[in-house]
């Protein structure tokens, strides 16, 4: 992107055409530009998550544009003028996928850009919806969520199993951009697989200290199928029935679900990060059990900002995990 840019205002500045220059920049083979000896690899990532991966992986052979900012909700997301200006003069495009981002493929059309989406999710065995017949009924209803549920549950990061092939699907792709990158990041994605196996088993063992009786999750909307199904918890329901965090409970179905929490024997509700914690509260108060929500909100959907705790994807996981062990009675 910054040879772009370089080059359009240097030939805009000698009033020349910029077309070609423009167009032609970004496949020419490296070089440096800043003296580093580096040439960068202009990332566009959709959400928190996949562009921590990059960061990662990349390291600093990547310059990272996020789209989705800290605590904002994906499902509904509304792209900018600046994102499609950033896909424009991107290298690489990379996705969350399994319909995630409804809004991408006419966010990259409108940008001109026809280069490589990397969608992280191939290779990763998707959930299939199901679990609650109610969120498929008011599915069935609304016509715009029906296309991210045909696709299953996208909330596929919350297993670090399935984080693993996000970050080499990552991996390959910018190896393949750029085979200079190829040894440091095949060095950052071996370093950082390790520390996903690690989450995955101190995941595991912090939620084996929770007492049987009390694995039981009760969430703000249905993003944690994954995280349920990896570590033996029972997802008893969420206050949104749904994958998409845009669809909303009946009075009937949040009475159910009251109901449901109150012969279950589940101990908490638990709020997240990007979604206001309203109902979730009121869920929480009907049926006589705590919320948990403010500072302990789980990241569901994204990440929190930057440098907090819930900034990058392993301390995010690891402060949902402390979190819910705590509120359920394990050991933290
Ligand atoms: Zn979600």
């Amino acid at each position: 992107v910054r040879k772009s840019r370089t080059a359009v205002s240097i030939a805009g500045a000698l009033g020349l055409s910029v077309v070609l220059t423009a167009c032609g920049s970004s496949d020419e083979a490296p070089t440096s530009e800043d003296g580093s000896g580096v040439d960068t690899i202009a990332v566009v990532a959709t959400t928190p998550v996949v562009a921590d991966f990059v960061r990662v992986v990349g390291g600093d052979h990547v310059e990272v544009t996020q789209l989705l900012k800290p605590n904002v909700d994906p499902h509904d997301y509304e792209p900018s003028p600046a994102d499609i200006a950033a896909i424009a003069d991107a290298d690489l495009v990379v996705k969350n996928g399994v319909g995630l981002e409804a809004w991408l493929d006419d966010t990259v059309e409108s940008s001109g850009y026809s280069g490589t989406v990397v969608d992280t999710s191939k290779g990763v065995t998707i959930r299939e919806g199901g679990e609650h017949e109610e969120g498929e009924e008011e599915h069935a209803e609304g016509e715009e969520e029906g296309e991210e549920h045909a696709e299953g549950d996208p909330h596929i990061w919350h297993d670090p199993r399935n984080a693993k092939i996000m970050v080499r699907n990552i991996a390959d792709a910018l190896s393949a951009k750029d085979a200079d990158a190829k040894p440091a990041v095949d060095r950052n994605l071996a370093a950082y697989s390790a520390q996903l196996d690690t989450l995955d088993k101190a995941n595991a063992a912090a939620i084996s200290s929770i007492p049987p009786a009390g694995r039981k999750l009760v969430t703000n909307h249905d993003a944690f199928g994954y995280y349920t199904a990896r570590y033996g918890l029972e997802f008893v329901g969420s206050i949104i029935p749904s994958f998409d965090s845009s669809a909303e409970l009946s009075g009937k179905q949040l009475s159910d679900l009251v109901a449901k929490i109150r012969s279950s024997g589940v101990k908490a509700v638990f709020s997240e990060a990007s979604l206001p914690p309203k109902t979730a509260e009121t869920v929480a108060r009907e049926a006589g059990v705590e919320v948990v929500g403010g500072e302990d909100a789980l990241y569901a959907d994204g990440l929190g900002p930057e440098n907090s705790e819930g900034g990058a994807y392993l301390s995010a996981e690891q402060h949902n995990t402390a979190t819910i062990v705590k509120a359920l009675g394990g050991r933290v």
